[in-house]
């Protein structure tokens, strides 16, 4: 539904213009409001892209439009913005969920009806939102996820705790974009859950030893 996202600042380019349908919307919405950095950039795209605008008819971003803010937003960026936006505190710690996911919560996160996955994995499915399917996912300490694949895109925003993948550690405000191109079998390897929300705009695939068999038995 939305294959072409190769990274972090096509997302924010898309969610910027509006482009983006609501489910992938609502991470990125969430991942600004855990990440200071995620805001910077927004920021100076939204900027540059202003500027475009003005210097250009007709409003539309054609590809060529779309590759050259893309270029400008891998240079240097004033820091003046950030002190233009304040941070509101992260989820770690107790703290309370953002905003725009919390709105969507019809109970407190402990009395949510969590499914148990496997041992170790819960989640609980989001109301259903266009463009793609949202979860909570909570992942016990020392936990791996199985291996598998993705059909589509699948965005992974750390709410509380972290996880590690390809020697690589994800913390609260960190965001993941994995598509069919990425093998992986993330895991908790602390002593402290994680908490996710994850959207995927397809079913993942799981890829390991015992894999094919359980495709048809487990489904997330
Ligand atoms: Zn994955």
């Amino acid at each position: 539904m939305y294959p072409s996202l190769a990274n972090s600042e096509e997302l924010l380019l898309d969610y910027a213009t509006g482009s983006l349908p609501v489910a992938p919307s609502l991470v990125v919405a969430t991942w600004l409001t855990l990440n200071p950095a995620a805001r910077r950039q927004l920021g100076a795209l939204e900027a540059i892209g202003g500027a475009l605008l003005e210097e250009s008819r007709p409003a539309s971003l054609a590809a060529g439009a779309k590759a050259a803010l893309l270029a400008r937003l891998d240079e240097p960026q004033d820091e003046t913005l950030d002190e233009a936006q304040s941070a509101p505190p992260p989820v770690a710690g107790g703290r309370g969920l953002p905003a725009p996911l919390a709105a969507l919560l019809p109970a407190p996160l402990e009395a949510l009806p969590w499914r148990r996955r496997m041992p170790g994995l819960k989640d609980w499915d989001l109301p259903a939102l266009a463009g793609g399917k949202a979860r909570l996912m909570r992942v016990a300490g020392r936990t791996r996820i199985p291996h598998h694949t993705h059909n589509g895109l699948e965005l992974t925003l750390v709410l509380d705790g972290a996880f590690e993948d390809g020697g690589r550690t994800y913390a609260a405000g960190d965001l993941q974009l994995a598509d069919p191109s990425v093998d992986h079998s993330p895991a908790v390897t602390r002593r402290e859950a994680c908490l996710c929300l994850v959207v995927t705009d397809a079913p993942v695939r799981l890829t390991g030893r015992f894999g094919r068999l359980l495709n048809g038995l487990v489904r997330y």
